[in-house]
């Protein structure tokens, strides 16, 4: 094993969805969300029992009304009898009181999103700076001067703001209590594409404003002795999604409120961008300590976002799920053709996960830049092989066609090597 590169993770508290726990040291969360119609229970049952099976630890499901709230209680029945109890997730969004407190009953965590649970437009005002404020590219010093007169015209005066807050409360609190009583984690998930017209007045579709929604929650929550939480804070920008979770662990640490955060790029579209795109924003995150919960957004058959999680996690050392290879891109010294022998050796060992092994195309630079690796494949002068153990030659003089075979044959000698 390669030596261990700590670099310190964000201190959280436990938040526990069933049988999953997150932050508080336990290894990063991978999560997805099935695309079926809440109200199909069988092709819902289908999609989880599948999701689950190829490593997404946590399933959300969208309830958009009452309707959809009551069908969890027969899917998650359903997800038990046939398969296992997998940890669940109620999404709820507009006016989310009676939606949330009835899927409390059946599923293990309830996302609610401040910028709709409670959803009031006060005339046209949340409009209007809406759309001069809805995109922050480009903005000259004239146009937000003219954004911030016009919010500062719309400005919500305290007593407004303190009956908003007072509204919230009223309807969020029955929902926590419902929490608490039947032991359900919340997620506390804000969108920058949907704040609220009175945060939106306050701070403009901004990061500050994403965590400042958020922190109204938290401190409803923690008033009602609930802390059983985590937050996120996405947005389809990456930029955005990284000053948002930067701010929001900030902030929340700041005030005591050390919550994990789940981390996604939303609306990050399909294909090879959505990934990079993906990788971009969570990846950043984790390697500044942030983040105890992934989710990979994608276009896409929601299956096809576990294998980009686990990369990510791989990649970044938070998670050992795979061999970890390390090729050299080979150029003009390489002594065999590179990406057959790693194909070749890939498909040999992909099964020994934990294993670090590497595959370089010459001995002139590839020993020094492999010596983390557990073993490496090495070509050397006359077409041969050399074999290492770390840093150690084990084997020269090796003919190409018996390489990999060889390879095989040191792991067996080693005891690393398992059947596949
Ligand atoms: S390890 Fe050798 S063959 Fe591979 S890229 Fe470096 S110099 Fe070229």
């Amino acid at each position: 094993m390669p030596p261990e590169i700590s670099y310190p993770r964000r201190k959280t508290k436990p938040c526990r969805i069933g049988n999953i726990t997150m932050g508080n040291g336990h290894p990063v969360v991978v999560q997805s969300m099935i695309t079926e119609e809440t109200r199909n229970v069988e092709a819902c049952v289908e999609q989880i029992i599948d999701l689950h099976k190829i490593g997404c630890e946590i399933v959300r499901v969208t309830t958009p009304t009452l309707g959809e709230a009551s069908c969890l209680e027969e899917i998650k029945a359903k997800v038990n009898e046939l398969y296992q109890d997998v940890p669940m997730t109620a999404d709820v969004h507009h006016q989310g009181t009676k939606i949330a407190i009835e899927a409390a009953k059946y599923v293990d965590e309830i996302r609610i999103n401040p910028g709709l649970f409670v959803f009031k437009r006060h005339g046209s005002r949340g409009a209007e700076i809406g759309s001069e404020d809805g995109d922050m590219r480009g903005r000259t010093e004239e146009n937000q001067t003219s954004v911030e007169a016009l919010r500062a015209q719309l400005a919500y005066s305290e007593t407004e703001w303190n009956e908003e807050l007072a509204a919230i409360e009223e309807e969020f609190v029955p929902v926590v209590e419902s929490c608490k009583k039947f032991d359900r984690a919340m997620r506390v998930g804000v969108n920058h594409g949907s704040l609220s017209e009175r945060i939106l007045i306050t701070y403009g579709d901004t990061p500050r404003g994403m965590v400042e929604s958020a922190l109204e929650y938290l401190r409803i929550c923690e008033k009602h002795e609930y802390y059983n939480l985590n937050i996120s804070a996405k947005a389809s920008r990456v930029p955005v999604m990284l000053q948002a979770n930067r701010l929001m662990a900030e902030r929340m640490d700041s005030e005591g409120m050390n919550y994990p955060l789940h981390l996604g790029v939303t609306e990050a579209g399909d294909g090879q961008y959505a990934r990079i795109k993906s990788t971009a924003g969570i990846a950043t995150l984790l390697m500044e300590g942030i983040g105890d919960t992934i989710r990979v957004s994608l276009a896409e058959d929601p299956k096809n976002e576990i294998p980009v999680c686990y990369e990510i996690l791989q990649a970044t050392g938070l998670r050992k799920t795979q061999v970890e290879y390390i090729a050299c891109p080979s150029c003009g010294r390489t002594k065999f053709d590179l990406p057959t022998v790693l194909n070749e050796v890939r498909s040999a060992t992909k099964h020994l996960v934990g294993l670090d092994i590497a595959v370089m195309g010459c001995i002139v630079n590839g020993p020094g830049e492999m010596a983390d690796a557990d073993y490496g494949y090495v070509g050397a002068a006359g077409g041969k092989i050399t074999l290492y153990r770390k840093r150690d030659v084990v084997k020269t003089g090796i003919p190409q066609e018996q390489g990999v075979e060889e390879l095989i044959g040191l792991l067996k000698a080693d005891g690393v090597w398992v059947e596949n």
